[in-house]
């Protein structure tokens, strides 16, 4: 349909008629999907990694959310939960796990360590930031960051996932302002 007006007179006489329709894009329709069906690999170096554990565990359970599950091969990972201090050394492989996971994918950093380098940004070997490595969706703060910091993070990235455009070879990373906007 081009008139939305249109679209909208159908709508109401079926309403009328007594019949129940939802209308939306496809967009819309496989976004919810792919919203609620994020998994993470999980990329846990050091004591925030315990935080996330917390997260997946019976008193918080992000599978509630969709999150379901982790995965430990970057082939069957939508996500990098990276969690914990990251080493120039460890940085190459960082990258390469990152390389390696098929596109749409998301970047979580969690914690003061994985966005800034947190206590340790001083250190000779420390990465100050993951962001200076790979792209990163979203930042969640904090020395750990608490559990429902955490869930509130990844909830921030499944509402840039729900107004991406799927369709049109339109970027996810190209589309950032666009997606801002959407989430206003
Ligand atoms: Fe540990 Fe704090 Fe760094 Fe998290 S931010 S890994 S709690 S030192």
């Amino acid at each position: 349909f081009k008139d939305n007006a249109a679209l909208e007179q159908i709508v109401d006489e079926l309403h009328e008629g007594g019949v129940n329709v939802v209308v939306g894009s496809l967009d819309q329709a496989i976004n919810w999907g792919r919203s609620n069906s994020l998994w993470s690999l999980t990329f846990a170096t050091s004591c925030c990694g315990i935080e996330f554990m917390a997260v997946g565990c019976a008193r918080y359970d992000f599978a509630r959310f969709g999150f379901e599950v982790t995965r430990n091969s970057p082939r069957q990972a939508d996500l990098i939960m990276c969690a914990g201090t990251i080493t120039n050394k460890m940085a190459p492989v960082f990258k390469r796990l990152y390389d390696e996971m098929a596109e749409p994918k998301y970047v979580i950093a969690v914690g003061g360590c994985a966005i800034s380098g947190g206590p340790f940004k001083s250190s000779y070997n420390v990465v100050c930031g993951i962001d200076k490595i790979v792209p990163v969706d979203v930042f969640i703060p904090g020395c750990p960051p608490r559990p429902e910091a955490i869930m509130y993070g990844m909830m921030q990235l499944q509402r840039k996932v729900k107004v991406e455009k799927f369709f049109g070879g339109v970027n996810h990373k190209q589309n950032a302002e666009e997606r801002a906007e959407a989430m206003k």
